[in-house]
This record gives C-alpha cells, sequence and structure tokens, in this order.
C-alpha cells in the first residue's frame, strides 16, 4: 500500500455537478475535482492513492436510506465509503447497527450541514450505538469555510465533552482536530485518543507548528486527508511529503494508521 486519503466527497453521477454548482456557490473556493467516483478514482490513479475514505452527508432525515444504498454501490477495495444518519432520523441506534453489519468500518456527520452541536444530547443515541459497535464517526471538526466564523457547533471542546462522555467511542477528527481551531485542538484534544487527519491544514499551518502538533498527538493516530475534491490529492501529497517527518513517521500518516482503523 502506498497511501489512503482519509478524507473525501463524492456524489451520485446525476447529482454531482449541481451539488458542487451549489457548494461552491456558497463558499469562496471553486472545487479541481468534479464530485464523481470516476473522477476520484482518476485523481487516486494521478496522485498513487491506493484507498479513498468517501464521506457522504445526509442535510435531511429522509435522504438516510438514499446515502446508505449508494454507499453500498459504491464500495470497493479501493473506495470506503462512510454513510451518514442525519441527527433527525428515528431510530439512529438501529441505523447505527445497520451500518455496522453491511460492514462499513465509520460514518460521517457534519454539525453545520446538519445543524446540530457536537455535544448535542440528542446525538448520544448514536454515539452509544457507534461506541458498541465499533464504528468509528468521522465529524466535520472546527470552522466552515460556508459558515460564520463565529459558529462553534463542531469546536474541540464539544468534540472533548463528547469523547469525555463516550470513552469508547473511535473518533476521526477531520482538519487535525479543528480548521482553523488549532489552539483550542492544542487546549482540548492532542493527545486524547482521537484520530486526526491532515485536510486542509498543510497550507494552513506552518510546517514546524504542523509536526509539533502531529508529534505531540502522537504519529500513530494522524491520518493523511485532502477534502477532494475541494482540494487536489496529487498537491496536497506532495505537500505533505515534503514536511519534516521521518519515513516511519510518514508511512504510519500515509498508509499504517488508516489501515488500523479500517481494520485491515
Ligand atoms: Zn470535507
Amino acid at each position: 500500500m502506498s497511501g489512503v486519503d482519509a478524507h473525501t466527497h463524492a456524489f451520485p453521477d446525476s447529482l454531482a455537478e449541481r451539488a458542487i454548482a451549489k457548494l461552491e456557490s456558497e463558499c469562496p473556493w471553486k472545487a479541481p475535482g468534479d464530485g464523481t467516483v470516476g473522477g476520484l478514482l482518476e485523481s487516486m490513479d494521478a496522485a498513487d492513492l491506493d484507498i479513498s475514505l468517501v464521506c457522504a452527508i445526509a442535510t435531511k432525515p429522509d435522504q438516510t436510506d438514499g446515502i446508505f444504498k449508494w454507499c453500498k454501490s459504491i464500495r470497493s477495495d479501493r473506495i470506503e465509503p462512510l454513510p451518514s444518519l442525519h441527527p433527525d432520523t428515528e431510530k439512529k441506534d438501529k441505523w447505527v447497527r445497520k451500518f455496522a453489519k453491511a460492514g462499513f468500518a465509520g460514518m460521517k456527520l457534519h454539525p453545520m450541514y446538519q445543524e446540530f452541536p457536537l455535544d448535542d444530547e440528542r446525538m448520544d443515541e448514536l454515539y452509544s450505538a457507534a461506541a458498541d459497535e465499533g464504528l468509528f464517526i468521522s465529524p466535520h471538526c472546527g470552522l466552515d469555510i460556508a459558515y460564520p466564523p463565529d459558529d462553534d457547533r463542531a469546536s474541540p471542546e464539544r468534540m472533548r465533552r463528547v469523547i469525555d462522555r463516550h470513552p469508547n467511542l473511535t473518533v476521526l477528527c477531520t482538519h487535525l482536530g479543528g480548521w482553523k481551531s488549532w489552539d483550542e485542538v492544542e487546549k482540548h484534544l492532542i493527545g486524547t485518543d482521537v484520530y486526526m487527519e491532515t485536510s486542509f491544514t498543510v497550507q494552513y499551518l506552518p510546517p514546524e507548528r504542523l509536526v509539533d502538533m502531529i508529534r505531540r498527538h502522537g504519529t500513530d493516530k494522524v491520518l493523511f486527508g485532502t477534502d477532494w475534491p475541494w482540494a487536489r490529492q496529487d498537491t496536497e501529497l506532495a505537500e505533505f511529503k515534503k514536511l519534516p517527518l521521518t519515513q516511519q513517521e510518514t508511512d504510519d500518516i500515509l498508509y499504517r494508521n488508516a489501515a488500523k482503523l479500517l481494520g485491515y
């Protein structure tokens, strides 16, 4: 294995163009990818990445089932989809068991697009079931480019409350614990048991600080991620490889830790 991208997105072919256009209209970025699974696979080939975790986000309760079916349909030895459960979907514990039974390793959550604070008590049913089933959660963490800078629904402090309440829950935090919230990450998450992935950090943190945070958190708990199609996989990987990490640390972050998280 040479590399795993622990944070990508894709949409069904029939929706991809519209979904990307809508998301682009809400943020100052343009997506370098087209949002399809085919486009993702081409990008993975170009970047020499073996596997991508593909995050789906249910923005309405009635999307949960359709997303679950789509995730099953795109799953392959190179695509590891993370289905998504909306906070207002009924019987969340049953859905989590369904995801686990279908063989999914984890599930995606997005506090802004799904309108809930991470430590919302109505999510405890989901978190407890995920912990029981050994299914990890990967929530968006920190600020989001499409939301105001005072939106703290995905803050490191709230994440910390979740893991304190659910010590057996496995968590993959995006954006090294919280996009543009790295001082709070230092305070609440560095050194805890959560996994973290690196998307949208290499361009935002000085390399010395990024490497220092990765090492203090634990190089056995950090995964490489890009947030494709919002960033290019090949250039993100090239930038990541320039970080002053040892070969062993680089390999752990590029694929060994992901293999452990995915149960390979
Ligand atoms: Zn993302």
